[in-house]
């Protein structure tokens, strides 16, 4: 891949990673606003039904913005948009569908098929 699609992919990543961050922080303080003093017990069950649901958000992107820093990283080391498992380069389509892919479309497939094999 040319230097500069690998840069524009490197944009998308970084901007991604501030999207993530900036939603996060909403999260958070949303998290210690002080709603949490409802004297109804129903909307006390919402508030922490909300909660989980934001924790689990949030642990979502904590993974991505890992899985995001790696690609980062990929780039750094000239590494990006090479197949971790057959070494071949990576589709651009598929690559800006999911800029964060260490796999091409076959091995995924394949991973895929194993994991549905052994019943994951
Ligand atoms: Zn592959």
């Amino acid at each position: 891949m040319d230097k500069e699609k690998i840069e524009e992919f490197r944009q998308i990543l970084i901007e991604r990673r501030g999207a993530i961050l900036a939603e996060a922080e909403k999260t958070v303080s949303g998290l210690t606003d002080g709603k949490e003093n409802f004297p109804d017990p129903t909307d006390r069950a919402t508030v922490e039904w909300d909660r989980n649901f934001t924790l689990r958000i949030r642990d979502r992107e904590r993974k991505l913005l890992k899985k995001i820093d790696e690609a980062l990283g990929r780039i750094e080391n000239g590494v990006f948009g090479i197949c971790d498992d057959c070494g071949e380069e990576i589709g651009e389509a598929r690559l800006k569908a999911r800029p964060v892919t260490t796999q091409c479309i076959d091995c995924q497939t394949a991973a895929e098929a194993r994991e549905k094999a052994r019943g994951v």
